[in-house]
């Protein structure tokens, strides 16, 4: 194999398809001196202090996407009662502050896997992708400073918005003078429904991205080789589905907010 397609491929291990990642270093237990799991002496029983990790590890999940919700809530729910500070009152004070600690953590990993979308965006994140910020807080401050949001019409809806946003201030300008048009209403109605669905198909095609990814990580995980282009190209893939849907879901926000006020 060239030099150059050596550099191209990544294992798992080198820590490739996922930027920064954080391995659980194998270390023996702090009281017994056995080797000890991520959490818990399997000796002892006496919890290990926190470490640095990304929340898949902290889980001891591969990167993954596809996962089965109701192994990661029993997981969490078991960790979270050998966690609580009332089992952990009989330890020393520093074994309750990693339960604290590690309870706080715990909290953070499941709240971010547990939802689809906010599972992704993490894994982004660890890849070193910064999502364009479109939160509702971006929006209003865009506003007030009278600055336009960073965002890209996704080229498949450029026709629509145009248009929409005309209807949009019509609206806003028929609703200032009071004088409501039913007919541009019923319009707005129908095309906040079409926008609905396909926010609704969304789903869909970050499932397939899933999938996609998940491949890799299999792939890699089995010794295999993984491009680093074919990684790339997952990931922007996931990344354009995650701002179509924001930028969706932000125009689905103004119309209702026009239709309302
Ligand atoms: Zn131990």
């Amino acid at each position: 194999m060239a030099l150059t397609d050596q550099k191209k491929t990544a294992q798992l291990d080198s820590g490739i398809l996922v930027v920064n990642q954080s391995k659980p270093t194998k270390v023996n237990c702090w009281s017994c001196g056995a080797m000890r799991a991520a959490h818990f002496c399997q000796e002892c029983g006496k919890v290990q202090p926190p470490t640095p990790v990304d929340y898949f590890t902290f889980f001891g999940l591969p990167f993954r996407l596809n996962l089965e919700p109701e192994k990661l809530e029993g997981e969490f729910y078991a960790l979270s009662r050998h966690l609580h500070p009332d089992i952990n009152a009989i330890n020393s004070d520093r074994e309750q502050q990693w339960s604290l600690e590690k309870s706080s953590q715990l909290n953070d990993a499941y709240r971010t896997l547990k939802d689809p979308i906010t599972r992704t965006e993490y894994l982004l994140r660890l890849q070193g992708v910064q999502l364009e910020e479109q939160s509702k807080a971006a929006t209003e401050e865009a506003r007030r400073t009278g600055k336009l949001k960073k965002q890209v019409v996704p080229p498949d809806l450029l026709e629509q918005v145009f248009e929409l946003n005309m209807q949009l201030e019509e609206m806003r300008m028929n609703k200032k003078m009071g004088e409501p048009d039913r007919t541009l209403e019923r319009e707005l109605q129908d095309s906040k429904k079409q926008l609905q669905d396909r926010y609704n198909g969304l789903v869909e095609e970050l499932h397939a991205a899933w999938n996609e990814w998940d491949a890799l990580i299999d792939r890699a995980e089995q010794g295999g080789s993984v491009l680093e282009d074919d990684r790339i190209a997952v990931r922007d893939k996931m990344v354009d589905v995650l701002n179509r849907r924001s930028y969706l879901r932000n125009l689905l926000r103004d119309i209702d907010e026009v239709l309302e006020s």
